[in-house]
């Protein structure tokens, strides 16, 4: 008896539809072990895969990207799902002060010293030196929106301080600014196509590298998170940890761009340090502005 795939009426002639790809449908289809089998399926791949792709992010620098790539992409979870993944795990992990100011850093002048935790108690002299302070590269265009943001709270509230502003600010912007980590990954992959653009790669192959690399970057963020979070440290592993991770960022960097797109050491040594750069003005310019808006946006 002919059999039809019951998703596209397509004639089978294995296992598999060979128009749609729906596997063929069987009574043992209908029963509750079948859908206990599927979730304990998607649990156990998710999961192996998850671990696999981690494994080879964290050992073999630059092969997910060239795995994808190459067209190879059964193996490893898709990037994106990879991304998505760590940056939950990075969620779970200490902040990191580079990616999270406390509000104090981000605006400038007279707004700076009004929210200094001792406000009150503070001299003149550390009150001028604050304030002389011009914040960061957003801050003259926000500091006055966040300024009228306060004023606006305080004609509700007269005993409403800057500090309360400051602390409610603080309270969100932890978590936005690791969900905001990917805004990271078209900067730096409109980056790299550019230093790269001999490579003639479409952009969303760099895309793809970018998010790897932010990945690993998260990664070692979580690591350096922890360590920092032990009581164990002393003065001595602060510093080596604060000089051990650009190293090391840039040994992997260096490791992947010899790997992917098969340079020469010394021009891999030089877009690791490239990327290094551009990911520290991505951070501090871009990265901080939307980052600082939307804390206070969504506060
Ligand atoms: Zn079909």
């Amino acid at each position: 008896m002919r059999e039809t795939c019951r998703q596209c009426g397509t004639e089978l002639a294995g296992v598999y539809c060979h128009s749609c790809g729906q596997k063929r449908f069987s009574d043992a289809d209908r029963r509750l072990a079948h859908l206990l089998g599927q979730f304990f399926e998607a649990l156990t791949s998710l999961d192996s895969r998850f671990w696999r792709s981690v494994r080879a992010l964290l050992t073999q620098p630059g092969w997910l990207s060239v795995e994808h790539l190459s067209g190879r992409r059964q193996t490893f979870m898709s990037p994106i799902a990879l991304f998505l993944l760590v940056n939950l795990l990075f969620f779970l992990a200490p902040p990191m002060t580079d990616f999270d100011l406390p509000f104090i850093d981000q605006v400038g002048g007279e707004l700076a010293a009004m929210a200094h935790p001792n406000a009150a108690h503070l001299s003149a002299e550390a009150k001028a030196r604050i304030a002389s302070n011009s914040g960061q590269a957003h801050s003259p265009w926000t500091t006055p929106w966040v300024e009228r943001r306060i004023a606006a709270l305080q004609a509700h509230d007269p005993a409403f301080t800057v500090r309360d502003y400051a602390d409610r600010y603080e309270a969100s912007s932890t978590n936005i600014s690791k969900l905001l980590i990917i805004l990271h990954v078209p900067l730096l992959a409109a980056a790299m196509a550019m230093v790269l653009y001999r490579q003639r790669r479409y952009y969303a192959e760099h895309f793809v590298v970018s998010l790897h690399l932010m990945a690993f970057m998260m990664v070692l963020m979580i690591a350096v998170g922890l360590a920092l979070k032990l009581e164990i440290t002393t003065r001595y592993v602060q510093t080596s940890i604060g000089l051990g991770m650009p190293i090391l960022a840039c040994i992997y960097l260096s490791r992947a761009f010899w790997r992917i797109f098969a340079l020469r050491w010394w021009e891999a040594v030089f877009v690791a340090l490239l990327w290094m750069i551009g990911l520290l003005l991505i951070n501090t310019v871009p990265y901080r502005a939307i980052q600082f808006v939307l804390a206070n946006w969504l506060m």
